[in-house]
């Protein structure tokens, strides 16, 4: 199987959808680089799973790699494969590393897994003898990752490590004290397992200080413009904008609801503008009440609750048609405040029908 199997084959999409994504390339590439000067003398990669973090992976390698990226990191085989061209030459580590059935895959894929688990160490060292490999140690997280008691236990002798890592569980807190000790932890274990280098900082952690970066670092989240740690506030930019065409504009007399269970009842007559965009493309309801869009330098108020597919706001006053395209008003950080759902998951829940504009 190549890189083109089906795996691979993106999504359709339809170049006039009535909704678009506006990608910022320079954005992309000066949050890099902001991350990769905050990381000092280590090498800054890029966690590009989950698609790119819903941006476009395929789109999101190039970009990065210009910029001097070398080493990205993604979630699966699948996805590896998914940027197997866009990363010809380059080091791709799969982070859930190496089950059973993946290994025909990891065989054929110059990636690298990150080895979890005592079970995917033997399964590496029996089934790709020499070949290099990644290896998670878990200092404090117990999430994937072996122990530091495993890690001294011999069990990774003849192993080819080229990156040895951790995670940290509570970076975008700078004052918590599990970020101090996993990162003693992790220093510890790096002294005495033999690895090309080791890495320890996600987008938060970089923002911890330079002890934090190690040999290499692997901002996701920042990248894509959302903001990790406080730190990062007025540094990071935003990347993506989203634009949904009007698809209707309707008058509502006072008293008149708008939209699923009435939750909305018109106080005096107003308009309203139908926008083609609802929770199936990331839009959930919970970002509804302190949501809305712009017509022009008008502010025009999210209207009762969101659809699967619709969005209706209030755009009295405004000089606003059927076939104009609306911005969705998106501040990262303040709709994850507003919403109670993190940035990473308003990133990666963006779905699969706008239009991709990169500039
Ligand atoms: C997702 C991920 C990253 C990137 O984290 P951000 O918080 O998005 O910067 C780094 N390392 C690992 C192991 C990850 O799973």
């Amino acid at each position: 199987m190549t890189h083109r199997g089906s795996a691979a084959i993106p999504p359709v999409v339809n170049p006039a959808a009535p909704l678009r994504l506006l990608l910022d390339s320079a954005a992309l590439a000066a949050n890099w680089r902001w991350f990769a000067q905050r990381s000092g003398t280590a090498a800054c990669g890029a966690a590009v799973k989950a698609d790119g973090y819903g941006l476009g992976a395929a789109e999101v390698v190039p970009r990065l790699a210009d910029a001097g990226c070398r080493d990205f990191f993604v979630t699966t085989w699948g996805e590896a494969r998914a940027i197997a061209a866009e990363t010809a030459g380059l080091s791709v580590s799969v982070l859930h590393g190496v089950r059973e059935e993946d290994l025909p895959a990891a065989l054929a894929s110059p990636a690298r897994p990150v080895l979890n688990s005592v079970n995917m160490v033997a399964r590496w060292k029996a089934a790709a003898p020499g070949r290099p490999c990644d290896v998670m140690i878990d200092t404090g997280m117990n999430r994937l990752g072996l122990s530091a008691a495993e890690a001294a236990s011999g069990l990774l002798d003849g192993l080819r490590i080229e990156t040895l890592m951790s995670h940290l569980a509570c970076a975008d807190d700078p004052g918590d004290a599990l970020n101090g000790r996993q990162r003693e932890r992790f220093a510890a274990v790096a002294a005495a397992v033999p690895a090309g280098r080791a890495s320890l900082a996600n987008s938060a952690g970089i923002c911890l200080g330079a002890d934090y970066a190690f040999d290499l670092t692997r901002p996701g989240l920042g990248l894509y413009g959302g903001v990790p740690a406080p730190g990062a506030a007025g540094q990071v930019r935003p990347v993506a904008r989203i634009e949904a065409a009007v698809l209707q504009v309707r008058d509502v007399p006072a008293g008149e609801i708008v939209g699923y269970g009435g939750t909305f009842v018109a106080p005096a007559a107003i308009r309203a503008a139908i926008l083609n965009i609802g929770y199936a493309d990331g839009y959930f309801r919970r970002l509804g009440p302190a949501g809305a869009a712009w017509a022009g330098s008008t502010r025009c108020p999210v209207l009762g609750l969101v659809s699967m597919d619709l969005l209706a706001v209030n755009v009295t006053g405004a000089d606003v048609a059927e076939g104009d395209w609306l911005e969705i008003e998106r501040d990262l950080p303040a709709a994850a405040a507003a919403s109670g759902l993190s940035q990473y998951e308003l990133l990666t829940g963006l779905g699969h029908r706008y239009q991709r504009r990169w500039t």
